[in-house]
C-alpha cells in the first residue's frame, strides 16, 4: 500500500484555467484547496505565444504569463500546489483515494480540470518554438489564432469534422485553405464536408501526408513537405501557416470505469452543474467540453465546479446526471427542492419549519 501523504477537502486534478480558476474559487472559500498540477503545469497555454481573446487584456498577453498570472492569483488565497500527476484513482468511496508518484492523496471532493490534448502529427518543424515553428504559423485552433492569418495562404492537416470546420472558418482571414488529407474521400459529417467544398476558397489535396513543416524563426512557416501516398511522389507546397485538424484527445483514461464519458472520453457532466455521475466529483474544462474549447469558458465551468464543491461540502444539493439533487451521507433532495430523501429511505421536508412550502416558494 502506498503511503497517504495528503488529505484534503477540494482537490484539484490540473493547473490549466478551468483547475486554477477553481482553486480561485475554493481558496476564497477558505477550502484551502491542492491543485496537482500534471504533466503540464500551466495547461496548454504555454505552449502559445499571444493570446488576444482573454478578456481583460486589452493589448493580449502571451500565454504562459497569463497562467502564471492564474497560479499567483490562485496561491495568494492559499491554494497548496503538489507537482505531481495522477496516474491511478479509486472513487468507490469518500474520501476518494488518488495515486501519484509520492503516495496517495485523498479527497473529499475531486475536481477533475485534467484538460485535453490536440493530437499531432509528430512531424519535423510541427513543435512549439523554439524546439519548432509551433506558435509562429503552426496551431491546432483556428478560433484562436486564425485572426494571425489575415490575407495569408494556409494549409490545414485532416478530413474530419475537426478539419472541416476549422478550414471553413479560417476563409474569413486566409486568402487561400487548402485541406491536405491523407486518403481520397473525407471522414467528416455530410453537412460539413458540403459546407467546405462549396467554399471557393478551400481547395483539396488528396492521398497526401505532410512530411515536414519548413520555415525559420524569423519567417515563420514557409512551406510543406508533401509526399502522395499513391504515386510516392514528394513535392514542396508553399504556404504561410499550418493548421493540424486531426481531432482531440481529453486526458480522462485513469477515470475509465469510473466516470461516465463519450466514446472519445469526454467526461459526462450534468449541464445545470459540473456534477458527475459520482456524487462529489466534478469536471470543468477541456476534460468535459469537446465544443468550445477556450480559456475562457474552461475558467468559467472551472469557477462552476468549484461552487458546486463548495454546495457539497456544506451539505447543500447540487444537481447530478441523474437529475437528482444529492448531498452528502446518501441524502438525495428532490429535484425541486422540496423533499429529502434520508439514506434509510425516510422522506423528511426539506424546509426549516418542516412544512411544504406554499407554490411559488
Ligand atoms: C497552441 C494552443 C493555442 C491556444 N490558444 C488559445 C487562445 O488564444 N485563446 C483561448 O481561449 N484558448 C486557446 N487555446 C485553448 C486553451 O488553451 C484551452 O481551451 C484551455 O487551456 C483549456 O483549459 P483546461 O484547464 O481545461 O485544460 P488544459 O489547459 O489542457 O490543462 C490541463 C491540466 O491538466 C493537467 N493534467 C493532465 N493530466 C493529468 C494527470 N494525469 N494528473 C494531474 N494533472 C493532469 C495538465 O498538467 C494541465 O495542467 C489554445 C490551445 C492550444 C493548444
Amino acid at each position: 500500500m502506498t503511503q497517504e501523504i495528503l488529505h484534503k477537502e477540494v482537490v484539484i486534478i490540473g493547473s490549466g484555467p478551468a483547475g486554477l480558476t477553481a482553486a480561485i474559487y475554493a481558496a476564497r472559500a477558505d477550502l484551502k484547496p491542492l491543485v496537482i498540477e500534471g504533466p503540464q503545469p500551466g495547461g496548454q497555454l504555454t505552449i502559445t505565444t499571444e493570446v488576444e481573446n482573454y478578456p481583460g487584456f486589452a493589448e493580449g498577453i502571451q500565454g504562459p504569463e497569463l497562467m502564471e498570472q492564474f497560479r499567483a492569483q490562485a496561491a495568494r488565497f492559499g491554494t497548496e500546489f503538489l507537482v505531481s500527476w495522477i496516474d491511478k484513482v479509486d472513487l468507490s468511496e469518500r474520501p476518494f483515494t488518488l495515486h501519484t508518484a509520492e503516495g496517495t492523496v485523498k479527497a473529499e471532493t475531486l475536481i477533475i480540470a485534467s484538460g485535453a490534448s490536440a493530437k499531432w502529427l509528430g512531424i519535423p518543424g510541427e513543435a512549439p518554438a523554439p524546439h519548432g515553428l509551433g506558435g509562429l504559423g503552426v496551431s491546432a485552433c483556428a478560433t484562436c489564432d486564425g485572426f494571425f492569418f489575415k490575407g495569408k495562404k494556409i494549409v490545414v492537416v485532416g478530413g474530419g469534422d475537426t478539419a472541416m470546420e476549422e478550414a471553413t472558418f479560417l476563409t474569413r482571414y486566409a486568402s487561400s485553405v487548402t485541406v491536405v488529407h491523407r486518403r481520397d474521400h473525407l471522414r467528416a459529417s455530410k453537412i460539413m464536408q458540403d459546407k467546405a467544398m462549396k467554399n471557393e476558397k478551400i481547395d483539396f489535396i488528396w492521398n497526401t501526408d505532410v512530411l515536414e513543416i519548413i520555415g525559420t524563426p524569423e519567417s515563420g512557416v514557409t512551406s510543406v513537405r508533401l509526399y502522395n501516398n499513391v504515386t510516392h511522389e514528394e513535392t514542396t507546397f508553399d504556404c504561410e501557416g499550418v493548421f493540424i485538424a486531426i481531432g482531440h484527445k481529453p486526458n480522462t483514461d485513469m477515470f475509465k470505469g469510473w466516470l461516465e464519458m463519450d466514446d472519445i472520453g469526454y467526461l459526462k457532466t450534468n449541464g445545470h452543474s459540473m456534477a458527475t455521475n459520482v456524487p462529489g466529483v466534478f469536471a470543468c474544462g477541456d476534460a468535459q467540453d469537446s465544443f468550445y474549447r477556450q480559456a475562457i469558458t474552461a475558467a468559467g465551468t472551472g469557477c462552476m465546479a468549484a461552487i458546486d464543491a463548495e454546495r457539497y461540502l456544506d451539505n447543500l444539493p447540487v444537481p447530478t446526471l441523474t437529475g437528482e439533487e444529492v448531498t452528502i451521507e446518501g441524502e438525495i433532495v428532490t429535484a425541486d427542492h422540496e423533499t429529502i430523501i434520508m439514506p434509510d429511505g425516510e422522506v423528511i421536508s426539506n424546509h426549516a419549519d418542516g412544512e411544504a412550502a406554499p407554490a411559488g416558494d
